[in-house]
Parts: C-alpha cells; sequence; structure tokens
C-alpha cells in the first residue's frame, strides 16, 4: 500500500516557527497596534507644530501638499525608520497588474571616503521614477518615454515591513506616466473619493447640513482564502503556475455535511492566522474578524472599515501578509476566486458607505426624521447608480477566476441587483405609492412625518445570494473575487454615486426654487428616482433559474464571462461619468480595457499550456502504466474499459494542442473570445477525462495529490 510521503510530513510542523526568532505571540506586547506605522501620532512627536498641522490640515481638507514640507517629513521619516532597523525604503504602488509593486533603494549613499551616509530628501519622499516600460499599460505609454514616476500619497501612512533580517520602509504611492496618465489602481480612487465629496457635500448642504466639509467613502473588506499545506502546492505544477487545480475529482467528502463553516480553526491555521493579525496590527491594518469559511481548508478575515483609499492600501497588504506568514508555518495562501472546481471558491465582500468628516453615516438610516430624509436621500443615489450602472459595476469585477465562480450558486450571479430588505422596500414603496397607506405599521407617510422604523442591522434579515445588499447601515458589493484589488469596484462606485446625487441634487435645487418644504421636494426626487430605477431592486433568490428569466424581462444585464463585461469599461456612459468627474479619461479607460483583456488571453493561454503539459507529460502516461498493469493482469474487461477511457483522453488532448495555436493575427477581444471559446473550452473536456481517470487509476500509480488530501490533511 502506497502512503504518499507528503501525508505524512505535512502534518509535522513547528509550532510558532521556534528557529524563526518570532515575538511570543501570547503576550500581548507583541501585537502592538500601529507600531510600525509612521501614525500621525509619531508625526505629532518628530515634526515641528507648524509642519505637523499643515500636513493633517492637507490630509483633511484633500488638498496638494506644500513641497516645502517634504524635506522635514523626509528627514523625520527616515529617522523613525532607522531606529527601527530599516535599511531601505521603497514606493508602494499598484500598477495595472492588480498587484503591489516594490522597488528597494537604500538610505545608504557611498560619500567617497570609504563610508556611507544615510540620507533621504524630500524629493526622494515626494518622488519616484521607476522604470515603467515592464508595466502593463494598455499602449498608453510609448516605450520611448518609457518613464513612469511614483507620488507620494500622504493620505495613506507609510509603514515599515519587517524581515527576519530588516526592515523596509513602504511608502503608498500613486503611479503615472511621465504625462500625467493614471497607470495604477490609486489614481482614480482617489479622484473619485474626491468627486463623490464634492456632490455628496454640495446635496448636505441642500438638505440642510451646513457643517459637512467633507464626505469619505468607506470601505471594509471581507477577505476568503484557502490556506492548504505547502507540500501539495508544490507538488501541483498548475497551483504553482496558474494559482488553481486545473485537474481533480471531486473527493467523496466535500462540504456536503455543512461541518465547516464557524468550525472550530485547526491549530496549525489558527497558529498561523494569529501570527498573521499580529503583522498586519503592527502595520496598522485593523483586523477584527476571523472565521472558517463554507469549504474545507477556506478561512476568512475582515477588518474593520477605513477610508477607501487606506482601506484598498491595507486590503493589499493584507493579501500580501496572508501569504508571506503562510509559509512561516508550510502553508500556502491561496487567494484564487475558485482553486478548487466543484468546492467553493473564494470571493471578497465589500462593504461601501459614505461619511461625513462630522461622523454622520450616510448610509444609516438615523432615528430622526431629519435623518430619514438625508438617509433616503442617498439610498436612492445609490440605486439609481447601480442601475444605471450595472453592467460596469458587474465589469469592475471581471477577471478569469470569476468566470468559473460568479453564477455558480455559490457566488452572485453575474446579474448585478440589490437587496433592500423588506423594510427599506416598504419605506420606498410607500413614498412611491399615490393614496400612501397611512395604516401600514410603521411605514413612512411621507418623508418627515413618520420616523423610519428601526432597521436590523444583524439579524434573520440578510439575503446571501445578492449581489449588492443593504446591510443595516451600509451596501454590501459582494461580487468581488477574492484575488481583486478594491481599488476599480470602489472607484466605480464612488463615481457612478457622485453622479447620481449630483443629477439628485439637480432636481432638487429645482424643486426647492419653489416655495415647498425640503422634505416634499426630497419626498418628490425620491420617488421618481426609485421608480425609474426599481427593477434592479430584487429580494428573492439570486441563485434561483427564475431571477434569470425575470431579469432578462426587466432588462437587466446578464455578462456572463469577462470578454462579455469588459466592454462595459468603455461604454459611452462610463466615459461621460468617469470624464465628468475627472476620474479617468477615455484614454485611460481604453487601456484599462486593453490591459484586462490582455491579461484574461494571456491567462487563459498559461493555463491551457499548462493544462497540456499536465495532461500530455503526467497523466497520460499514468494511464498508460495503468493499462500495462491491467494487461499484465490479463483482465480483459478492465482493460477494454481503460482503453476506451485513454483512447477518449489522447483525443481530448489533441483538441487541447489544436486549440492552443493561435489562429494568425487576432489580438484583443477577438483573442479574448478564442482563449475563452476554444481554448478553456477544449481544456474543460480534458479535465473531464482526466477526473474520470483519477477515479479509477491506481492510486500509487496516479501522479498528483487529491482533493482529498490537499484539502482534508491539515
Ligand atoms: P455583519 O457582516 O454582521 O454586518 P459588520 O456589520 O460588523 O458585520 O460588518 C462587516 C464588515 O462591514 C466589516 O468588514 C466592517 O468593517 C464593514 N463595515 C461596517 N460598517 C461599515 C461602513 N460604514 N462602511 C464600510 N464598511 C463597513
Ligand atoms: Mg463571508
Amino acid at each position: 500500500m502506497k502512503i504518499r510521503q507528503e501525508n505524512v510530513s505535512a502534518t509535522k510542523w513547528d509550532s510558532n516557527g521556534s528557529e524563526l526568532g518570532s515575538a511570543d505571540l501570547r503576550e500581548h506586547s507583541s501585537h502592538p497596534f500601529g507600531a510600525n506605522v509612521f501614525s500621525p501620532a509619531v508625526q505629532q512627536e518628530r515634526l515641528s507644530s507648524e509642519t505637523y498641522s499643515k500636513l493633517q490640515e492637507t490630509l483633511a481638507t484633500g488638498t496638494t501638499l506644500d513641497p516645502a514640507l517634504a524635506d522635514e517629513v523626509a528627514e523625520a521619516m527616515m529617522a523613525w525608520a532607522l531606529e527601527q532597523g530599516a535599511t531601505h525604503f521603497t514606493h508602494v504602488f499598484q500598477p495595472l497588474t492588480g498587484l503591489t509593486a516594490e522597488k528597494h533603494d537604500s538610505f545608504f549613499d557611498p560619500v567617497g571616503d570609504g563610508t556611507a551616509l544615510a540620507k533621504f530628501r524630500g524629493k526622494e519622499l515626494v518622488q519616484g521614477e521607476p522604470d515603467a516600460s515592464s508595466f502593463p499599460t494598455g499602449g498608453l505609454r510609448a516605450t520611448f518615454e518609457a518613464r513612469g514616476y511614483t507620488a507620494w500619497d500622504p493620505t495613506s501612512p507609510a509603514f515599515l515591513l519587517e524581515n527576519p533580517n530588516g526592515a523596509l520602509l513602504c511608502i503608498p504611492t500613486a503611479f503615472a506616466s511621465w504625462t500625467g496618465e493614471a497607470l495604477d489602481a490609486k489614481i482614480p480612487l482617489l479622484r473619485s473619493m474626491d468627486a463623490l465629496s464634492r456632490a455628496a457635500v454640495r446635496a448636505l448642504k441642500l438638505l440642510g447640513d451646513e457643517q459637512a466639509q467633507r464626505v469619505f467613502t468607506t470601505v471594509g473588506p471581507e477577505q476568503e482564502y484557502f490556506l492548504i499545506d505547502e507540500q501539495y502546492f508544490y507538488s501541483r505544477p498548475d497551483l504553482v503556475t496558474t494559482g488553481r487545480t486545473l485537474f481533480g475529482a471531486k473527493p467523496p467528502k466535500g462540504h456536503e455535511l455543512d461541518d465547516h463553516y464557524f468550525g472550530s480553526i485547526p491549530e496549525r491555521v489558527l497558529s498561523c492566522m494569529l501570527d498573521a493579525e499580529a503583522e498586519l496590527a503592527k502595520v496598522g491594518v485593523p483586523v477584527k474578524t476571523r472565521h472558517n469559511e463554507v469549504a474545507p481548508s477556506q478561512y476568512e478575515i475582515a477588518p474593520v472599515f477605513e477610508n477607501s483609499n487606506v482601506g484598498s492600501d491595507h486590503q493589499q497588504l493584507t493579501m500580501q501578509i496572508l501569504q508571506s506568514v503562510a509559509r512561516k508555518y508550510g502553508l500556502v495562501c491561496l487567494l484564487h476566486e475558485k482553486p478548487f472546481a466543484g468546492v467553493n471558491g473564494s470571493g471578497k465582500h465589500n462593504n461601501w458607505s459614505m461619511s461625513t468628516d462630522t461622523g454622520h453615516n450616510l448610509m444609516d438610516p438615523g432615528a430622526t426624521p431629519a435623518e430619514n430624509v438625508s438617509f433616503m436621500f442617498f439610498c436612492s443615489a445609490v440605486i439609481q447608480a447601480v442601475n444605471k450602472h450595472q453592467g460596469l459595476l458587474r465589469a469592475s469585477v471581471a477577471n478569469l477566476g470569476q468566470d468559473h465562480r460568479l453564477g455558480a450558486n455559490e457566488a452572485p450571479p453575474a446579474i448585478i441587483s440589490i437587496f433592500l430588505g423588506a423594510e427599506l422596500d416598504r419605506a420606498f414603496e410607500s413614498i412611491t405609492t399615490e393614496g400612501k397607506d397611512a395604516t401600514t405599521e410603521g411605514s413612512m407617510m411621507n418623508l418627515g412625518t413618520a420616523v423610519l422604523p428601526e432597521l436590523p442591522k444583524h439579524g434573520g434579515d440578510r439575503n446571501r445570494t445578492s449581489p449588492f445588499a443593504f446591510t443595516g447601515n451600509k451596501f454590501e458589493f459582494r461580487a468581488l473575487g477574492s484575488s481583486m484589488s478594491l481599488s476599480f469596484p470602489n472607484t466605480v462606485l464612488n463615481t457612478t454615486v457622485a453622479e447620481a446625487i449630483d443629477d439628485l441634487s439637480d432636481q432638487l435645487e429645482a424643486k426647492l426654487s419653489g416655495d415647498g418644504s425640503v422634505n416634499d421636494a426630497v419626498a418628490e426626487v425620491v420617488a421618481e428616482s426609485y421608480n425609474a430605477n426599481k427593477q434592479i431592486c430584487f429580494g428573492g433568490d439570486n441563485y434561483d433559474e427564475e431571477w434569470h428569466a425575470e431579469a432578462e424581462r426587466r432588462g437587466l444585464k446578464n455578462l456572463r464571462t469577462t470578454p462579455d463585461a469588459l466592454p462595459e469599461v468603455i461604454a459611452p456612459s462610463t466615459v461621460q461619468a468617469f470624464e465628468n468627474y475627472g476620474v479617468l479619461n477615455e484614454r485611460e479607460l481604453e487601456s484599462r480595457y486593453e490591459v484586462w483583456l490582455e491579461q484574461y488571453a494571456v491567462g487563459a493561454n498559461i493555463e491551457a499550456e499548462t493544462a497540456r503539459e499536465m495532461a500530455r507529460t503526467m497523466l497520460l502516461p499514468a494511464a498508460l502504466r495503468h493499462l500495462a498493469m491491467i494487461e499484465g493482469a490479463g483482465v480483459s474487461s478492465l482493460s477494454s474499459e481503460a482503453r476506451a477511457l485513454i483512447d477518449e483522453f489522447a483525443e481530448a488532448i489533441g483538441k487541447l494542442e489544436q486549440a492552443n495555436v493561435y489562429p494568425d493575427g487576432i489580438e484583443g477581444m477577438e483573442l479574448a473570445e478564442f482563449a475563452r471559446d476554444s481554448q478553456l473550452a477544449a481544456m474543460a473536456d480534458v479535465r473531464e477525462v482526466a477526473d474520470r481517470l483519477e477515479k479509477v487509476v491506481a492510486d500509487d500509480i496516479w501522479p498528483l495529490s487529491k482533493y482529498s488530501e490537499i484539502l482534508f490533511i491539515k
């Protein structure tokens, strides 16, 4: 009988990495929140009071930074970093790869007498010049002007990343071309936050709030991920190369028993989580919740919400730290959207809201009539934005991995709709219905005369199947993929909601020029907007086939795959909203469209090539050995079964090999569609036969570790 060596050693690990010299995590002092952040507290201590207050003012008002401050800030930042053992600094940025990029520079410059001096000047803090030629730009930056530049984002605090052998000062930056076009995920997000702030402050003034100077969008992401033993990871070329298994039959036990969700967390995994959380705390990521997810070996981590920019940066850090800390425990963290076919994939819930600088959450229905009025206004704007830009929102969560997940009855469908909940449905219906029903208990006859019923923030009225759900004091956009940056989905939300707020404000302004009350005017605006957009609201089961038919009758978009969805990025309604608000111009949008299409096609091609190679050089030979064994034993009934399967397999591989040859001269959308319809389809056929083979080939001959091992040996 065969015992795979890795099964045995996979279960052996050292608790809390003794040889790594890590801190004792049982000590509270080992979790110092923000210890490695160049936070306002540290700034106050180390900067002159004048510079400190100017910097804080810049951050609060969103104005540009006075370059004269930079030298002093740089000096203080370097001194702080050197004291904590840093030797290098880096401008971290988020190019269109969806990942975080960093290039390290030493603080130390040789001074000519054989020694070196630590130096970090304001201009090095404010601007870096990484060679941009290797980052995707979708044709935005011709190679002859291959320089991009990174610009310091003072609104996202700098921090130290520790390594057993030193520390690195990380400075969050934006990344643009020499001509000022955005080449990254952060610039449009910042621009969209400004746009939303302007629109919301204007609306608040109309609604009678003169206090608010700035409105911040907030984001609290819930991140799902898998942790598997690294030996399985490294034994599988598909996991190593593509982040997901391209082969693997369904195990006898999956999550049918529903015994994993919120189950007790295995010791090794918990140790890893505690360590990752301690690291995240040090860099100021406010991690709050952890639990088991539905699939075996699947988990979730969620922080307390922050403003969208800092929250997005922290989310990138969370993914990075989860992956690096996992390795200390002999684990690999999988962030792919669908690492195991037939097993639930991983997504990311994007909780989103807007808050004033005076602390008012605009998505909180509040307890007073005035708060209710404001809430209904802003809530209508969200409904209008999501309805108008439903295709773009869908496109904002499109990638190769998502195509295996969205619509697969474990994640929202590709159709965007909004779940408001019974109370809010009733509230909207009651202002839009003529001869308002005064008898319904808790209903709002008209805005301002009755108070909204207390909406449950937690509790049963939850629709887990909805892609976009109101959850008490925020909206939860549930369709993001686990590997994604939060930036673009939030850029889309902020920009489109800004547009809707301004549209409703225009209407409100026109009505206010008459002599009705603000409340009556808001009620009218809300009623009109809701009536025009309510087809996007759906409270039923989003997994139900009937919903797909109903959605079609309502005229909602159902963009099933990434190539179907991406054209929304350059649709006229997108260009108009994004240009109006100065978030991305048409060229910048086109560049994203091209980059994302290319990433899809390249990703699919890598998968198809990997699948071909594994099928041809690992699985087919295994099947042939199995056949030889049967023939050696002379059992003819079994050998004809095996032969038939092998013939089928060889034929499917042949078709995949053909599909892996691109037709001449296709590119862009044509190539993406070819990848989807030819390569991925041929790959699925190969896999289907391979997974049947896995069930019959002798276990000691089958060369790949199986789902029953990867997902269950902990
Ligand atoms: P539940 O899932 O039970 O509603 P919470 O309300 O605590 O749990 O929030 C879940 C997620 O929503 C957390 O990541 C949290 O940070 C985030 N969240 C809560 N309030 C807001 C808000 N105003 N804006 C953005 N995210 C929020
Ligand atoms: Mg969840």
